[in-house]
């Protein structure tokens, strides 16, 4: 529920200098932005409306069958965009601006969807406009992670950095650059795809097609993809599976994975710690081009916490110059799973 909008005192709105702010900020009360969150799987999407502080008033979260077709996610969408924007939840206001926070690779200039890797059909398609035109309000759109990121710096773990470093650790690896609380993009708005940078030459396919990258060997599916793999020849780990995941192996969780290496088993600690090899090579080499004040963890993966944090900190810190390490920050964000949704919220916010 929202606060009814009370108006100002007559003073106020008529007063002498400061007016033309006062009638903005009347303005502005009477309104609200609506976020919109597109996975890369495409199989969850969430829709939120918020008021111009950036709270969230109400939300809806589907989820579809694997790899579903554009249109059934549009449509899906459209019912959920119904929902939440329904006239009695505006009361009286207006939405003014509706921001796209999606996963895959977003041209945020010419307001395209350049291609989502996990899902067909998004290839160049114009989702701003198709949002701008059906809801008859001005939209943004942008990189999951570049959406996170700004909701980590304006309203998380990074209010007042100056160049920070968001990575999101999920079932794929995105990332943002943030210099002076703005989102770096970029000549072709692909700055940040750190999931593409080559840690392991000779290494897994990726999902962009290429080898090694550092989104094959330490995404969620990377990891429970190599667990349930070696612990089919140690038995004692399969039964450790088994009892973590209540007998649905299949259903293994990176953070089950961590909790299975804080146990004690041999095979989670040696995934846990190559994870934590190849994070460090690639965040090692991009602190020493960007030399940033604060790495921000994201995504699922980063729900590990300390258990994720800490060893990173000490392998970041093993591999880089001491200047460039010395004032780093490495935390986890501090909007856990809904950073993409705060994030699309954000975007929507910007400059309003
Ligand atoms: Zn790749």
């Amino acid at each position: 529920m929202t606060t009814p909008h009370v108006p100002p005192p007559e003073s106020e709105i008529l007063g002498k200098p400061g007016t033309q702010r006062i009638t903005g900020k009347l303005l502005a009360t009477q309104g609200y932005v609506v976020g919109i969150e597109i996975s890369g799987s495409s199989t969850r999407q969430s829709v939120a409306l918020a008021d111009l502080d950036g709270n969230i008033i109400h939300h809806v979260r589907r989820s579809l069958d694997a790899v579903p077709q554009t249109q059934k996610v549009l449509e899906l969408l459209d019912e959920m965009l119904a929902e939440v924007m329904h006239p009695e939840r505006l009361q009286g206001g207006r939405v003014l601006r509706v921001g796209v926070a999606i996963g895959g690779l977003v041209d945020a200039t010419r307001g395209i969807v350049r291609t989502l890797h996990h899902a067909r059909g998004w290839d160049n398609f114009p989702l701003q406009d198709y949002f701008a035109e059906k809801l008859e309000t001005p939209c943004i759109i942008d990189n999951n992670a570049n959406a996170a990121a700004l909701a980590e710096v304006q309203r998380g773990a990074g209010v007042g950095e100056r160049i920070v470093l968001y990575v999101a650790l999920g079932r794929g690896i995105g990332g943002a650059l943030l210099v002076n609380g703005r989102v770096y993009h970029g000549v072709t708005c692909t700055a940040g795809e750190i999931g593409h940078v080559l840690v392991n030459p000779g290494g897994p396919v990726c999902s962009c097609g290429g080898y090694g990258h550092l989104e094959a060997l330490a995404s969620s599916q990377a990891i429970t993809g190599a667990m349930a793999e070696i612990a089919r020849e140690y038995p004692e780990t399969e039964a450790a599976i088994r009892r973590v995941t209540g007998n649905r192996a299949e259903h293994l969780i990176a953070q089950q994975v961590f909790q299975l290496a804080a146990e004690g088993d041999g095979i989670a600690q040696r995934i846990i710690e190559q994870l934590h090899l190849y994070l460090g090579v690639a965040l090692a080499n991009i602190v020493h081009l960007v030399n940033p004040s604060m790495i921000i963890l994201g995504g699922p993966v980063a729900q590990a916490g300390e258990a994720l944090v800490a060893p990173l900190q000490a392998r970041i810190q093993q591999l880089c110059l001491p200047p460039a390490y010395q004032s780093l920050r490495i935390v986890q964000g501090s909007l856990g799973t809904r950073a993409n949704l705060i994030g699309a919220v954000t975007l929507a916010l910007q400059d309003l």
